[in-house]
C-alpha cells in the first residue's frame, strides 16, 4: 500500500470559507434571480425554470446546513467511547443508502476498543467517510470497516473498492468546496479533519493495491 498523507493546511480556513461560501451562494442566487426575471416576461418552459431554481435553492440549503455544523460551538462532551458502537449506529444509518447501491458495509466487532472522544462528533465523521465510500461506488461492492489497536493508537480503516483518488487531486481533498460530484457541498473532509485534529487524531487517505481506497483515522489510545 501506497501511503499518502493530506497535507495539513496552512492557508487561513476562515478565510477561504469566506470567499467559498460568498462564491458558493453567489452563483445560485444569481441564476435564481436569471430564472425569477424570466418568468417575471411571461415566458414558456416554466416547469423547467422551477426545477432548476428549487436545484439550486436546495444547494444553497445543503451548503449552510453543513456550514451551521462548523459553526455550532464546540462544547465537547469527551468521554470514553466504544468505538464498535459508534461505528454500528452509522452502519445501521447508512444501510439502506448502501442497499439501493447493492453494496454491502462489512464490520466485524473484535476487541472492544475505546477512544477518549465526543462521540456525536466522531459519529458525524464516520458517517462522513463511509458515506463518501458509498458515493465513490458504481453499482455493487463492499466497504470494509475495521479497528485496530496498533502500539499506541487506535487504527479505524474505511476501505472502499470505488475508483481511488487522482495523485493530482489527493491534496485538494479538505479543501472547502472542493468536491466533484454534481451535488456535493465539499465540506465533508474539511469538517472531518477539524473534528480529528480536535481530538488529536488524524487522518490518512491510503491507495488500496486492487481496487478504490481507504481513509485511515488513528487516534491516541487510552492509557
Ligand atoms: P463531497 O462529498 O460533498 O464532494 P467531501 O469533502 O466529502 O465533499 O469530499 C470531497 C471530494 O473528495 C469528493 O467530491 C470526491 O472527489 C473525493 N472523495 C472523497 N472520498 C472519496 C472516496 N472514498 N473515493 C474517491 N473519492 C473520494
Ligand atoms: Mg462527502
Amino acid at each position: 500500500i501506497e501511503e499518502m498523507m493530506i497535507r495539513s493546511e496552512k492557508m487561513s480556513i476562515a478565510g477561504q470559507l469566506a470567499a467559498g461560501v460568498a462564491h458558493e451562494i453567489r452563483n445560485p442566487l444569481t441564476s435564481i434571480k436569471g430564472f425569477l426575471q424570466l418568468l417575471q416576461a411571461g415566458v414558456n418552459r416554466k416547469d423547467v425554470y422551477y426545477k432548476i431554481m428549487i436545484d439550486e435553492i436546495e444547494k444553497m440549503e445543503k451548503i449552510t446546513s453543513e456550514l451551521l455544523f462548523i459553526s455550532k460551538p464546540l462544547t465537547d462532551q469527551k468521554k470514553e467511547e466504544a468505538v464498535s458502537q459508534m461505528i454500528e449506529d452509522v452502519v445501521k444509518l447508512l444501510k439502506s443508502q448502501a442497499k439501493i447501491k447493492n453494496i454491502s458495509i462489512n464490520y466485524h466487532k473484535e476487541d472492544e476498543l475505546y477512544v477518549y472522544c465526543d462521540r456525536s462528533q466522531i459519529k458525524q465523521v464516520l458517517l462522513n467517510l463511509i458515506k463518501n465510500a458509498i458515493e465513490a461506488m458504481e453499482d455493487s461492492g463492499e466497504i470494509n470497516v475495521s479497528v485496530l489497536l496498533i502500539d499506541s493508537y487506535v487504527q479505524i480503516d474505511i476501505r472502499d473498492e470505488g475508483p481511488g483518488i487522482p495523485e493530482e487531486v489527493i491534496h485538494k481533498l479538505g479543501e472547502p468546496f472542493f468536491t466533484t460530484k454534481q451535488s456535493g457541498t465539499g465540506l465533508g473532509i474539511m469538517i472531518t479533519k477539524q473534528i480529528l485534529e480536535r481530538h488529536d487524531a488524524t487522518l490518512e487517505i491510503l491507495q488500496n493495491e486492487e481496487k478504490g481506497s481507504t481513509f485511515r483515522i488513528r487516534f491516541p489510545a487510552i492509557t
